[in-house]
Parts: structure tokens; sequence; C-alpha cells
């Protein structure tokens, strides 16, 4: 089931910055991009047959079990994605900025194929942020829908939170691969822009000085 042809598909990879990839190792690495796309959102990644099972949380993960998060399950993604973080050109397939928000491993409840064959897939998260149980339940497809739709949970454990307590969101908004905001990672691209023109510039000057 696993494969990275609707991944390649969808993206001209001399223009976006994402890696072409291919098919990986298994593992139990984990990863949640934060994603500035035409709406934001968070992309949960979750390492399983040598890809990442991905799937777009639209308002992000809450650590409050009650707060159930519409994860709609998209293309598998490969593995040199986790790393990805910058902004995908406008017009592009998913264009806007990537963050690293969150990373670590995870650990499947039971046999994750079988999870997610079934619908209902529970796991561990260890990450820099993000801790504890996690339950991912499919929802029931309606007539014309194309993709899965799922919920995101938290489980009712010591890593849980209240209603009270403060979003992780809005607590842990910085990049966990740079420290970085969204705004800063956004910016960095047009700077990278500008370097090659100034270095060409000083080397220019020195060859005068010679
Ligand atoms: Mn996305």
């Amino acid at each position: 089931m696993a494969g990275l042809r609707s991944y390649h598909a969808k993206r001209r990879f001399g223009v976006t910055a994402e890696p072409r990839g291919k098919i990986g190792e298994r593992g139990n690495a984990f990863v949640i991009q934060k994603h500035a796309a035409t709406r934001l959102h968070y992309d949960l990644r979750l390492q399983l047959d040598g890809v990442m099972k991905s799937w777009a949380v639209t308002r992000g993960p809450s650590l409050v079990p009650g707060e159930k998060r519409l994860a709609v399950q998209v293309e598998d993604h490969p593995i040199e994605y986790n790393k990805f973080e910058g902004t995908i050109p406008k017009g592009e397939y998913g264009g806007g900025t990537v963050m690293v928000w969150d990373r670590g491993r995870w650990q499947p409840e039971g046999d994750p194929e079988k999870g997610l064959a079934k619908g209902h897939l529970s796991f561990r998260l260890d990450g820099a942020k993000l801790h504890g149980g996690w339950h991912l339940v499919r929802m029931r497809r309606r007539p014309n829908e194309k993709r899965d739709n799922w919920l995101l949970i938290k489980q009712h454990d010591e890593d849980a939170r209240t209603e009270r307590d403060k979003d992780i969101l809005e607590e842990q908004p910085l990049s966990v691969k740079s420290g970085r905001t969204m705004d800063e990672i956004a910016r960095h691209k047009r700077k990278a822009k500008r370097k090659p023109a100034k270095r060409i510039k000083r080397k220019a000057k020195r060859a005068k000085r010679r």
C-alpha cells in the first residue's frame, strides 16, 4: 500500500525545494509540520513501511482528550520530508511556509497495519513537545469524499490537559529544528536569494585590489 507515486505526481521538484525522496527504511520517526498553506494546518507524519503516513490536522493537535481534531489523510510522504522547513512557492502544490513543529519517536499500541486498516490506530508519541497516548479514529467516508477523514484524539493520561490549561500550540509555537517563528522561516527564503549576488561583488572587489 505504501508508495510515493501520488507524492511525486503532485510536485514539480525543480520549482519547490521539497525533497523528491524515495521509499526508505522501517523505523518509528514522527514529525509534525506546521504548514501555512491556503489554510493553516499541522501535518502529522508517522513512519511506517518506509514512508511517512500523513494526516493534515486542520486545527492542530490538542492535549485535551475531549477536543477531537479533524485529521484528513493525505498522500504518503518520503522520510526525507521530515527535515523539510522552508517555503513552498506560491502557486505550487501546498504553497506556503512549512515549520518542523515537533519531532521524535512514535510507538504503536498493537499492530499498526491492522489499526490503519480497521480505522483505529492507538499510539504513543515521544517528541520534544508532544508525549503520551493518542488515538487516530477513521470516520465513515461519505459519498463523493475522496479522502479519509480521521479524528486525532489525546488519550486520558498524565500528559493530557484540561480546557482551562494553556494551548500547546500557543505555548510552544517555535520550530523544534531551528527555533524560528513562521515569519522568520518565510523571511529567510528572501535573504538566501540575495546572498549569491553579494558574494560575487565581494570577490570582484578583491580582484580589483590585486
Ligand atoms: Mn500540509
